[in-house]
């Protein structure tokens, strides 16, 4: 079996036939984020997980919605959290990326604010961070000399790290050095559909490299398709591309990664392998 660690699900017109996809591809659990298109919307994930039993769910404010996690909207996702369907809070963490993206301190105060919340309710965190590497002149202007990963790794540090939880890094597309120290902190390294692409050849290394114990694959559908489906949108039974290709960097058989992959989502959301008071 193939667990999906990073899917939205929200806006799929046939949801049904997603999961009947998703379920001939041997992909058997699904974690949908609950980010919606904004905290008023970040009970979508939780209302899917409660109606099917292989859709598992997070909650949080995603850092581009940073500047809306008000009193209002953190107490709903305190509320949300606690529901034993949702296993982590986010994607949660900093973008340097888009222009439009709220400004740093207001990124930085969502960020641990909402690490609080997932502290409180004994929840893992599930990272979402993107530089300015390769953003447009004016967002490099507006970010920089700032570098969100450093950013993000002195946060973890501080706000984080004492709590003794694990977390996600979602979509790794970091480097070795920032691979090494995610790790050291204590979290899973989660590949995307853009560990195939050919230009990606540090998180290629990356993903050969990880420990057996912290690797996971994610489709981060409906973006980033996989190759031999790129363009295309995704769905979650199009893990089971990555999965392949991850498993061929390692050396190792599909069947083995799927084992590994699956083992360390128990591991790392234990309540996942019980079945839910709900089915
Ligand atoms: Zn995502």
């Amino acid at each position: 079996m193939l667990i999906d660690s990073h899917c939205h699900l929200d806006d799929y017109e046939d949801l049904r036939a997603i999961l009947a996809h998703a379920r001939e591809a041997g992909v058997g659990k699904l974690l949908a984020i609950g980010i919606g298109e904004g905290p008023d919307t970040m009970h979508r994930a939780l209302e899917l997980a409660h109606a099917h039993p292989e859709i598992w769910a997070t909650a949080g404010i995603h850092p581009q919605e940073a500047h809306r996690a008000t009193a209002e909207n953190l107490a709903k996702l305190e509320a949300l959290a606690a529901d034993p369907r949702c296993l982590a809070v986010g994607e949660i963490g900093l973008d340097y990326y888009h222009l439009d993206n709220p400004d740093i301190a207001t990124q930085q105060a969502a960020f641990v604010a909402q690490m609080k919340i997932a502290a409180a309710a004994g929840k893992p965190i599930t990272i979402h961070c993107r530089t300015s590497e390769l953003a447009i002149p004016a967002a490099k202007a507006k970010y920089e000399p700032a570098d969100a990963w450093e950013d993000l790794l002195a946060l973890i540090a501080e706000h984080w790290t004492p709590t003794g939880l694990p977390g996600i890094m979602h979509c790794f597309s970091g480097n070795e050095e920032q691979a090494a120290r995610s790790l050291a902190a204590g979290f899973y390294l989660s590949f995307a559909g853009n560990v195939t692409y050919p230009k990606s050849t540090i998180i290629q290394a990356v993903a050969a490299s990880v420990p057996a114990d912290r690797i996971l694959v994610e489709t981060d559908a409906p973006f980033l398709a996989p190759i031999p489906l790129r363009g295309q949108t995704n769905e979650p039974a199009f893990v089971a591309h990555t999965a392949r290709y991850v498993a061929e960097l390692r050396g190792i058989t599909m069947d083995q990664l799927a084992e590994l992959t699956t083992a360390n989502f128990g591991a790392l959301f234990p309540t996942s392998l019980s079945v839910s008071p709900d089915f």
